[in-house]
């Protein structure tokens, strides 16, 4: 009986997914002409969300995602790869569903210009594409040099692992050999940068992976502001977990780090003191991705304006930029931000191909972070479009609380997991 329901299950859901490709291929294979075109480059959290959902509202709409790499790392959770209880495997995705079910072309190229007067996006490879409409997901670069000696050559002996892969491995490779008692040394920037919580989440995993393997050691956070994300939360953990490992100096107190010195493994604060470690993880400011920059996406803050109900660049038309590279108002830059934003900005381009207006959106968040694997604490906040742009709604989200029994902390924990589980599954693997 129940080999014969799950038979015939089988035969349901294949036909389902049969049906799907060749609905697909309708626009993307066969010499119909599409009814329009959309392009999407970067293949991170925004773009291949975006990518999958434009497929999803409107199947007749040809969609090309350009991304240079066959598979994704997730930073979310990647500061579990240096607490040694996740592996990079784990947080690897790839891009066969959007490519096979969902029917999107997917060129694993870099877009190396884009011409907003030609709608066209030229390929290192030499291809180009034309658009009828461009989203732009490439997510954030660093400002190599915007702490003095702190370059690309430089982030190979004080690696940032700010972009998940190899930095990643190679920051957990350092834990791993330095001897019990040494001292890690984080640098953290001011705002607006990458993941808010994600530098006092990292402070926290690696605290855990010291406190199992070298509870000598002691975690020095030199940060460039005076307060940050889910503060007292991260502050109340830190201490109930990991004694006084972690130690936290603020911008007022020359947390700020201007100069690094890599052959001497020191960084230098405003004031001039300096700061030796064994392991050294600078976390240097930020912009948005080069080729948003490139195509003058961008404005004088580094990143790029844009309409906050459709996401629609405010510089160039039919060009959308989502995620990190954008100001997306009170919006923090995350990866669930991007997911969200990704629904919008294809929703607003099938709407704008169709001719159909764009309503307010109302868009949502949540950080979860980890103090150890089974302590979890976590921020959402619902927004909306307001006079000043995207905003919290007021009396929508929450905060953790303070005071909380272990097991709601236990909780949180176990629903990191659903919710990178359910974020995969709806940007990659499904
Ligand atoms: C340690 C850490 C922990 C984090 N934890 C969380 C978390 O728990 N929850 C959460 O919501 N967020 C988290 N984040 C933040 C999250 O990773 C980012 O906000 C998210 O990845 C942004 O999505 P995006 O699409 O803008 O950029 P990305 O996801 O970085 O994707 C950009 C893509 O664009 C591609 N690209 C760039 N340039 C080009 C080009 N010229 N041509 C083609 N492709 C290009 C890149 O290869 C990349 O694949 C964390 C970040 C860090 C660093």
């Amino acid at each position: 009986m129940v080999s014969k329901l799950s038979r015939r299950r089988f035969t349901k859901l294949a036909g389902a997914v049969g049906a799907s490709s060749a609905f697909g291929l309708s626009a993307c294979a066969t010499m119909e002409p599409p009814k329009a075109r959309v392009v999407v480059i970067g293949g991170g959290f925004g773009g291949a969300t975006a990518a999958k959902y434009v497929r999803a509202i409107d199947p007749a709409i040809h969609v090309t995602l350009v991304e240079p790499g066959r598979t994704f790392v997730t930073c979310p959770f990647s500061n579990y790869v240096l607490a040694g209880f996740k592996t990079i495997n784990d947080i690897t995705h790839n891009y066969n569903a959007l490519a096979g079910m969902h029917g999107a072309r997917v060129v694993h190229d870099t877009a190396s210009g884009i011409d907003p007067a030609k709608k066209a996006v030229t390929l290192a490879g030499g291809e180009t594409l034309q658009y009828d409409k461009l989203i732009v997901a490439p997510g954030i670069d660093f400002r190599w040099g915007a702490i003095d000696g702190y370059t690309e050559a430089a982030a190979e002996i004080m690696p940032h692992a700010w972009r998940a892969g190899p930095q990643t491995l190679l920051l957990r490779r350092q834990l791993e050999a330095m001897a019990d008692g040494g001292l890690v040394i984080m640098s953290v920037p001011a705002n607006p940068f990458r993941c808010p919580p994600g530098p006092y989440e990292r402070a926290a995993m690696i605290a855990h992976y010291l406190k199992g393997n070298k509870p000598r050691s002691k975690i020095l956070i030199l940060d460039a502001k005076d307060n940050f994300s889910k503060q007292p939360l991260f502050q109340d953990g830190w201490k109930a977990v990991y004694g006084d490992m972690i130690e936290w100096v603020p911008l007022s107190k020359d947390g700020k780090v201007t100069r690094a010195i890599p052959g001497e493994m020191t960084v230098v604060s405003e004031f001039g003191q300096n700061h030796k470690g064994a392991v050294v993880n600078v976390i240097p400011p930020q912009f948005a991705g080069a080729i948003a920059r490139n195509a003058g996406l961008a404005n004088q803050t580094g990143w790029c304006p844009v309409n906050q109900t459709t996401f629609e660049s405010t510089i160039h038309k039919d060009i959308h930029v989502i995620g990190d590279a954008c100001l997306a108002g009170a919006m923090p830059k995350s990866g669930f931000a991007a997911n969200s934003q990704g629904k919008v900005a294809a929703l607003s381009a099938v709407n704008a191909i169709n001719g159909r207006p764009t309503a307010a959106p109302t868009y949502v968040n949540t950080c979860y972070s980890l103090i150890a694997p089974d302590y979890g604490i976590s921020v959402t906040d619902v927004y909306r479009i307001t006079d000043q742009g995207i905003a919290p709604t007021p009396n929508a989200g929450g905060i953790s609380p303070r005071q909380a029994d272990r097991a709601q902390r236990t909780g949180e924990a176990r629903y990191a997991e659903g919710w990178y589980a359910a974020m995969s599954q709806d940007i990659w693997d499904a």
